[in-house]
């Protein structure tokens, strides 16, 4: 698979690609103020000797799910995240839990012993926040049902849901739900960050679509977050990034008509880089929210190319086509059209090779309006110099506005509301070595620099080593750090990339 191909299936762009279980709709448990409010046995008395074999066995009865220890059968596979890069970790435990109350034993016992723990769902941090060698991973990617329910038009989702299985089940109904494009990444660690895809645009953020979150808390018990109970929480769990405030076990989502698909593809040569990109940025202001079109600019083998890869959900795309063309200015060196049913669309987003584990470094800018001509500049020029020394990068920009710009900032904790883009430094790394990570992430903090000047921030779903974690969280900082101390007052969410 060559490097653009990988860079391809990371954003669902689709330059080469052209050519169950059920689960029962979770039990309220949550009618009273926090103490109250719940489910489950009595308060955690923390212990400091550590779990013997004795308790680790007792953790394993206690469990519908599994327990997976060093060595054991299906250990190793279970401590895969979809980056090879982070196969040495190894935990102590993996709970592979198979509910809700899997979940609250796994926590209970990690908060008895002292033992650090990680939530997990799909696997797809970016800097492995799911795995670790320390403690307990509580694993939820086992919980995995999705329950349409035709007569709410509602869609219950366990936390380890595969995005690419989500929207199968979904299509057949011909519904949606507004996600991100890897068919692996798993809806918990999505949603909690925020969620930007293809049909943000017309439908708002993954986490826009939620309206009952039920969750295990650090006291280990089972509670419902929702826009009438635990609202704070609520308001936390929607973008206020993974391992942050609770577990989440399953989501509760409205669904949305799923459309026909038109997309169209464009491409211009380098010396248009700017152009094309101050051309998007204009046209995105006038965009119908029927329409999303996000640009590529791809460093490859001494050169770079910059492309649009663009889709209408009530028309051929033809119209948003011209229209971008006319805002660039200049034309294109290539331009195609492909009109895909809805679940043809969500698999040519996914990338041919979506399903397939692979090595990258990444990182995030938020760009909050549109960067004028000398900015743009920087930007096409870090890109040409990564080209130039034979490196494969991308700079992707992502649009944050139409439906999903249109609710009020205060509304969740997504900070971004009213920001233009996301713009995301993607370095695919096929032969990952120390010297490789390391230029990756020197280009991506030449990225940074670049557009520092109409930088507000970072998207959490895009964590990146060495930046401060409040970047990720805006205005939004000091009150998401009064709810996770409120839910985890003695930190047992605590991690590098935590709020705590
Ligand atoms: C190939 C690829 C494509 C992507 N495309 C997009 C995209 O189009 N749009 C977009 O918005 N993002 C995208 N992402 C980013 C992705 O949304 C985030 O990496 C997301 O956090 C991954 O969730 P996960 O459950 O798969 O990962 P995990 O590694 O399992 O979890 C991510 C974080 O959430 C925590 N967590 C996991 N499960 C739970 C749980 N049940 N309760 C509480 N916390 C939990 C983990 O501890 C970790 O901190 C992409 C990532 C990759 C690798």
């Amino acid at each position: 698979m060559s490097e653009l191909d990988r860079r391809t299936v990371l954003r669902g762009t689709i330059a080469g690609a052209l050519a169950a279980t059920s689960v029962a709709a979770p039990t309220r448990t949550d009618a009273a103020p926090l103490a109250a409010r719940t489910s489950g046995p009595p308060p955690i008395a923390a212990r400091r000797d550590g779990p013997t074999a004795a308790d680790w066995k007792a953790l394993e009865r206690g469990l519908k799910g599994r327990l997976l220890r060093r060595g054991e059968k299906g250990y190793r596979k279970a401590t895969h995240l979809f980056d090879p890069r982070f196969d040495g970790d190894h935990p102590r435990g993996i709970v592979r839990a198979a509910n809700a109350h899997d979940v609250s034993e796994a926590l209970r016992f990690a908060r008895k012993f002292d033992v650090p723990l990680r939530p997990k769902s799909g696997g797809h941090s970016y800097v492995g926040a799911s795995m670790f060698s320390k403690g307990i991973v509580i694993d939820t990617g086992g919980m995995d049902g999705i329950d349409y329910q035709p007569g709410s038009k509602r869609v219950v989702i366990g936390a380890g849901a595969e995005l690419g299985r989500l929207h199968d089940r979904l299509d057949r109904h011909g519904r949606t739900v507004p996600t991100g494009t890897c068919p692996t990444v798993g809806a918990a660690g999505l949603t909690l960050g925020g969620g930007i895809g293809a049909e943000s645009r017309m439908y708002g953020l993954t986490q826009d679509a939620v309206v009952d979150m039920q969750v295990v808390t650090a006291d280990g018990k089972i509670r419902h977050a929702d826009a009438h109970h635990h609202k704070d929480l609520f308001w936390a769990l929607r973008g206020g990034g993974g391992g942050n405030f609770a577990i989440v076990t399953h989501l509760t989502m409205r669904t949305f008509d799923a459309h026909r698909v038109g997309f169209f593809f464009l491409s211009w040569p380098g010396h248009d880089a700017v152009a094309v990109i101050r051309g998007w940025q204009q046209r995105l202001r006038h965009m119908p929210r029927t329409s999303w079109a996000n640009v590529h600019l791809d460093a490859n083998n001494g050169s770079i190319s910059p492309r649009i890869v663009g889709l209408s959900l009530t028309g051929d795309g033809h119209h948003e086509a011209k229209a971008l063309i006319r805002a660039v200015g200049r034309n294109p060196s290539s331009v195609s059209y492909a009109q895909k049913s809805h679940r043809e669309a969500m698999h040519l987003l996914a990338g041919a090779n979506g399903h397939q584990r692979q090595s990258f470094v990444a990182g995030s800018d938020i760009i909050g309006a549109p960067m004028r001509t000398p900015a743009l500049r920087d930007l096409v020029g870090v890109v040409r110099q990564r080209s130039r020394h034979g490196g494969g990068a991308s700079a992707i920009l992502d649009p944050l506005n139409g439906r999903a710009g249109r609710p009020k900032v205060s509304s969740s904790a997504f900070p971004w509301r009213n920001a233009l883009a996301s713009l995301q430094w993607y370095v695919g790394l096929p032969h990952p070595s120390p010297k490789a990570v390391k230029a990756g992430r020197t280009w991506i903090k030449h990225g940074h620099r670049a557009v520092a000047a109409r930088s507000v921030g970072a998207y959490v779903n895009y964590l990146e080593p060495g930046r401060p974690v409040r970047r990720y969280y805006g205005k939004h900082w000091k009150k998401l750090r009064r709810i996770a101390h409120k839910y985890d007052p003695q930190g047992a969410f605590r991690s590098p990339y935590s709020i705590r």
